[in-house]
């Protein structure tokens, strides 16, 4: 037996093309479209303008990704709420919904874990176990959507994961969360985060996409740079840079270079002279953000004080900079850390001092 077809990792094309294959009408297919990617059924059933014979045909070859929603917690202080979901094959992933005063964000994972290495980081001390689907990570949004019952307007895909090494599947999720038939979310509302792997920056600078790059840098000198993240040793920070200068060029978008500031390893006043210099001819900005420690690594975050003045140092030499509120800090907010604890231990996760404000959706 054949497998059967991830449907909803059709494009609007590719889903014309078969519909035309299996001999139907291509309306059929925008219609099915508008089913999976604007109203957001997960079941063939609820497809009423569809008639039997053509929803039984597509029960028989195709099947619709679904999450399970397994864990909502919803932060006391800001309202952020972290779901983690259940793949068809068992892995679990978390999303963010966070309410800004300028729209509800989602911040996705784009892998079932990462290979990146990068020190302060939870998502990575497992390795990678599977990129994801681009039907999944559409679900991600979908889901949230859904279960929130308020509309998503922005994304990041700042989760667990390096987006730019799942890059085909990334990009179509970039080009169908964006489909005027699906969600149709803005891409100038969307920040892709990577790490830097410099030739996927090239070719992602090639597709003609509206969106926000954000490049994790966290350091300013290639010496820096090398302690906190191993992928350093692969591209030197002057190529990544370089890359940045490549991708304003060709699609005119403002850079983001995020900074975790890390106490006595990255907070330094010359770390902050060098970075102005490193940053200085670019158009960019720069987001501060005081690491959030991790149990399994002695990092620990700088000082308000280091943290003013890295920030001043920044804005004196001209660099647009702000600090990154720290949202929902009470319910594991850094990337990755809600999924280990709960792989780690599933009973004690529920005693986590956020239990008032969970909800558990296993039995
Ligand atoms: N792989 C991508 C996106 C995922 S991480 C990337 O590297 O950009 C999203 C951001 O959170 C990155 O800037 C990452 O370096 C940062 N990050 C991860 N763990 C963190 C922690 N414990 N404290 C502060 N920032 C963290």
């Amino acid at each position: 037996m054949s497998e059967k077809i991830d449907i909803k990792s059709y494009n609007y094309i590719e889903l014309q093309d078969y519909f035309v294959q299996l001999g139907e009408k291509a309306f059929r297919a925008k219609q099915v479209y508008s089913w999976l990617h604007e109203k957001l059924v997960t079941d063939f059933t609820q497809m009423t303008n569809i008639g039997a014979a053509l929803k039984e045909k597509l029960e028989a070859q195709c099947y619709i990704t679904a999450l399970t929603p397994v864990e909502v917690l919803e932060s006391a202080v800001d309202g952020t709420k972290k779901y983690l979901f259940r793949l068809v094959d068992g892995n679990i992933i978390e999303s963010v919904f966070l309410p800004y005063k300028h729209g509800n964000s989602v911040c996705i994972s784009t892998q079932v874990g990462c290979r990146m290495g990068c020190k302060f980081c939870a998502s990575t001390l497992d390795g990678l176990t599977r990129n994801l689907t681009t039907s999944e990570m559409l679900e991600e949004v979908y889901r949230i959507q859904t279960l929130s019952g308020q509309r998503i307007s922005h994304i990041v895909l700042m989760g667990a994961g390096e987006p730019l090494d799942n890059f085909d599947n990334v990009v179509k999720f970039l080009e169908m969360i964006s489909d005027e038939h699906g969600l149709n979310i803005s891409q100038r509302n969307i920040t892709l985060s990577t790490c830097g792997l410099v030739p996927q920056m090239k070719k992602l600078a090639e597709k003609d996409l509206q969106i926000t790059l954000a490049i994790s840098l966290h350091a300013s000198t290639q010496e820096t740079r090398r302690e906190l993240m191993p992928i350093a040793k692969r591209y030197e920070i002057s190529e990544v840079i370089e890359a940045c200068r490549d991708y304003f060029n060709k699609t005119g978008r403002r850079l983001t270079f995020e900074y975790s500031l890390v106490r006595d390893v990255n907070d330094t006043k010359a770390e902050a002279e060098k970075l102005a210099k490193l940053l200085a001819k670019l158009n960019c900005h720069v987001n501060l953000i005081p690491v959030n420690p991790i149990k399994e690594r002695d990092f620990r975050e700088s000082g308000a004080a280091n943290i003013a003045n890295f920030k001043n140092t920044l804005e004196k030499n001209g660099i647009n900079v702000t600090i990154r509120r720290e949202m929902g800090r009470d319910i594991n907010g850094a990337c990755g850390q809600l999924r280990k604890s709960y792989l780690e231990n599933k009973s004690s996760f529920q005693d986590s001092r956020s239990k008032r404000n969970s909800a558990n959706f296993e039995k």
